[in-house]
């Protein structure tokens, strides 16, 4: 047995193997430690292997799948491996002693999941893959959710990467084992051999996948796309173990098409998760009202990954507008979609193989309910474009449909096992077979009453088991009686209150049930695999019906939501502007109004002329949620929904950035001001003048000098070389002098007021600098005792006085030259002659009268150069 278990857990390398024994998955030596910790079961012994005892723990089989869940969310993948044969066949091979062969038949990892249980509803489970191939520094990233078949293929520059992976939160990213970085981003790495990313084999793969001559048909994919497309395609045969997986054909998404949001910017603005990793509190989890999984499971797609093409966002808004009109259409929309079930994942179930009778119920009623849906929008006049083009996506289940209504009962069990899901009158072989069934066990009870009445013991009963099958069975004190020759009964079994016996009547009546039972089940399977097979051979427009009904379901939300919560439509300018009245934050002036706060609504206008906003004020006045309720229309605006504002104009944002200086920031523990500075210099690099950009306290994480003085120079470099929209909130006064020399940057502050020696945070952005920074009020506000706020007031007059003195902390910065002139004066690298004679040097090759010369060489370098 242990050479077999090696030889199993040798396939199954760094995954948990789930050993069938019986009724149980047993873990052994280090698997089991894992198990048994993260499981909290009991960790046992059993037999020894070089002496030491084999720790082994056991989950039973029955119970598998909720174990396997909390094993997968902890991080770990599973090898099932199975009895392949059945001890009698063992037998049969290898003698009494034979044992039963086993194989690995499944590999269960987060990112390749179906079961329901496993999958969370309302989030996409995404397994993805990167590959990069030449040395053009682009990469490709390919993503498969295997649970509806979504499947696409970006291709995007090095540094893009990980905005992208940040974008599609894969559960389980494949590189090559080859491949030299880290990945951030994902979940879980799994290296995979580097034949499985080569893109000839992986060319042939996709082909045999799909079923066709050429990938062309599907659009013209790079190597690199084809590499990391066949790498997903050869993991999911791995870990399938050969068994289908449902794919649809690869969908090439354009990194263009979409605003650049980098992975600090995902995390910062709270989008689809909060920085804590928690659904509840962000953005999505605020406002998402929709009413089926895969509408949840698109807006948190939409919210990822805003549109930057004109067209498409407003065939959203179109459509989500007519929506926001008539609460009425609305309503009935979302009361037809809130009772369908969620198709998309019952259709990869059953592609799968792993569905069963409720999933083939779940697509009759999905695709039921689309038709009717279908029907109910037709009639009406002035459908939104989008809705008409989405609209014949509805269409052509009908056959299925009405197969499936006639076939299925009404709600049909998960699983196919004990039967009873096919409907009567579907096949009369079949009823026949359960009017045989029905009418052998009439005479049972028939033969039961009789068999009272003849002994006398009314206790007597018939009754049925796995083992014995049907039986008499009588309590203990009144077997005698039957237990006499002559009685007609055979003794089978006696246990401690009761005794079992069998008769010829019975016997006969039992095998005709049970064979009429075996029957039954045999055709009702047969049904089962012709009636998936007549689904899946539709999977491509099933996927796309519950596309359709998961777009009409986010349209219908937003509008929802945007409606109760006097939510605007966004206009969309040609020109970079970012114009919002009545702005508002949506996550805290939901968390505002849980206490019965209100929220204070903020303009803010930015143009080309004054694209620069610096806005300053005390803590806790409201800044940070200033920038990023801006941040955040803009995504929702782009997104294709309404946003929470008065009004709202904005010039379409090619990249959107957001950064938080590092002392806010303190959750993510890394060395922060390092990171705040890598984060800013992206910035640099990459924002346009279509960029929407908000800095959150740059140059805290310093010291007051280094801060400031770095927080100067980015204000100077987002102004004069990006040129982008730009909202950057201080609390370095000292930088207000900015708007002097720069003239598209201009100041804000917070409001506050000092009231009777109270501070009252007004949290309403005004013009012009703050006129001072409360710091100490704040203190106040924040309960430091009043001794020492009033020795801080000491000190600050002080250092004020000071200040008045030598001109403070900015003092001298009046004489600095221009950004762009120091811009012009960057030093150009010039080649260093010391350093190249220097290098060349290799001094144990060299005689003491050579080592002398050198040395006078480069003596005369250096005096060359000065
Ligand atoms: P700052 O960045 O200036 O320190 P924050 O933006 O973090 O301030 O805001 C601090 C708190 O003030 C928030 O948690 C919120 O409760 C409240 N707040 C901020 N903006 C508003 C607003 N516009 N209306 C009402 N309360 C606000
Ligand atoms: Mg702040």
């Amino acid at each position: 047995m242990m050479a077999q278990y090696w030889s199993l857990k040798d396939k199954a390398g760094d995954c948990l193997l789930f050993y069938r024994m019986g009724d149980f998955f047993e873990l052994f030596f280090d698997d089991a430690k894992a198990a048994a910790a993260t499981l909290d079961i009991a960790l046992t012994s059993r037999g020894e292997h070089g002496g030491e005892p084999v720790p082994m723990c056991g989950v039973p089989v029955h119970a598998a799948e909720s174990y396997l869940a909390r094993l997968i969310r902890a991080g770990h993948r599973v090898a099932i491996a199975e009895q392949v044969e059945s001890p009698a066949e063992a037998k049969a091979r290898g003698g009494s002693k034979a044992l039963v062969a086993r194989a690995i038949v499944r590999f269960v990892t987060a990112g390749t999941l179906t079961e329901e249980a496993l999958l969370e509803g309302r989030s996409a489970n995404r397994l993805a893959a990167l590959a990069e191939v030449g040395s053009e520094g682009e990469v490709a990233i390919a993503a498969a959710d295997i649970s509806t078949g979504r499947f696409e293929v970006v291709a995007v520059r090095r540094e893009a990467v990980d905005a992208e992976l940040a974008r599609l939160a894969p559960s389980e990213l494949l590189v090559s084992e080859a491949a030299e970085a880290p990945v951030a981003g994902a979940r879980q790495i799994v290296r995979r051999p580097v034949g499985e990313f080569a893109s000839t084999a992986g060319q042939k793969r996709l082909e045999a996948l799909f079923g066709v001559q050429t990938l062309d048909g599907f659009g013209s994919f790079s190597r690199g796309e084809i590499a990391a497309m066949g790498a997903i395609a050869a993991y999911l045969d791995h870990v399938g173990t050969g068994s289908a997986v449902f794919l649809q054909p690869p969908l090439s998404v354009s990194a263009s098409d979409r605003m650049a949001i980098d992975a600090a910017t995902r995390e910062s603005l709270e989008l689809v998760r909060t920085m804590a990793g928690a659904r509840d509190g962000s953005l999505l989890a605020t406002i998402d009202r929709t009413v089926t999984a895969a509408g949840a499971r698109l807006l948190a797609d939409d919210l990822a990954s805003p549109l930057t093409d004109k067209g498409a966002i407003l065939d959203r808004l179109d459509l989500v507008d007519s929506l926001a009109r008539d609460a009425l259409w609305r309503g009935e929309l979302r009361a037809t979609l809130r009772a369908l079930p969620d198709a998309g994942r019952a259709l990869g179930r059953l592609v799968a193989g792993r569905g069963g009778p409720r999933d083939l119920a779940q697509l009759r009623d999905a695709l039921g309910g689309a038709r009717l849906l279908r029907e109910h929008l037709a009639r009406r006049a002035d459908l939104p474009p989008l809705l008409a083009r989405l609209l014949p996506g509805l269409d052509g289940h009908g056959a299925l449909v009405d197969e499936l209504t006639r076939a299925l009962i009404e709600t049909p069990p998960v699983d196919a096992a004990q039967g009873g899901y096919i409907a009567e009158g579907y096949d009369h072989a079949l009823d026949a077979l359960r009017e045989t069934a029905r009418d052998g066990r009439k005479a049972i009870a028939v033969l039961e009453a009789g068999y009272r009445d003849r002994t006398g013991i009314a206790s007597l009963k018939i009754r049925h088991n796995g083992v014995l099958g049907y039986h008499v069975e009588v309590p203990a004190k009144h077997a005698d009686a039957l237990m006499a020759p002559e009685s007609g009964f055979t003794h089978r079994q006696t246990l401690a209150g009761v005794v079992r016996f069998n008769s010829a009547d019975l016997h006969e009546a039992a095998s005709r049930v049970t064979q009429a039972g075996v029957h039954a089940l045999a055709a009702e399977a047969a049904h089962l695999e012709t009636l998936t097979e007549q689904a899946t051979e539709r999977r491509e427009a099933i996927a796309a019906s519950c596309d359709v009904l998961a777009r009409i379901d986010v349209a219908a939300a937003l509008a929802d939501h945007a409606m109760s919560h006097n939510w605007c439509r966004p206009d969309l300018a040609d020109e970079p502007c970012l114009d919002v009245t009545g702005g508002r934050h949506p996550v805290v002036e939901a968390a505002l109004a849980k206490s019965g706060e209100r929220f204070v609504p903020n303009d803010v206008s930015l143009s080309e002329a004054d694209r620069l906003w610096l806005v300053t004020g005390p803590n806790m006045g409201g800044k940070s949620t200033f920038l990023r309720q801006n941040a955040l229309i803009v995504v929702l605006a782009q997104a294709g929904g309404f946003v929470p504002a008065a009004t709202a104009k904005l010039g379409l944002v090619d990249r959107l950035f957001s950064r938080v200086g590092a002392s806010d920031n303190l959750a993510r523990g890394r060395s922060t001001f390092m990171v705040e500075m890598v984060e800013t210099a992206a910035i640099l690099a990459q924002a346009t003048p279509q960029s929407f950009v908000i800095l959150d306290e740059v140059g805290r994480g310093t010291s007051t000098y280094d801060g400031l003085a770095l927080a100067w120079s980015v204000v100077e470099a987002v102004h004069e070389v990006n040129k982008c929209r730009c909202l950057f909130a201080t609390h370095y006064h000292e930088l207000t002098r900015l708007a002097e020399t720069l003239n598209a940057l201009s100041l804000h502050h917070v409001r506050a007021r000092e009231w009777q020696g109270d501070l009252v945070l007004l949290h309403e952005v005004a013009e012009g600098p703050a006129d001072r920074s409360y710091g100490l009020a704040v203190a106040r506000l924040a309960g430091v005792p009043a001794g020492v706020v009033k020795r801080a007031e000491a000190v600050l007059a002080k250092l004020e006085a000071g200040r008045e003195a030598t001109g403070g902390l900015a003092a001298g910065l009046d004489d600095l030259p221009l950004f762009a002139a120091t811009l012009a004066a960057a030093p150009v690298a010039t080649t260093d002659a010391l350093r190249e004679a220097l290098g060349a040097i290799d001094p144990d090759a060299l005689a003491p009268r050579e080592a002398l010369d050198a040395l006078y060489t480069l003596k005369r370098l250096l005096a060359d150069e000065a």
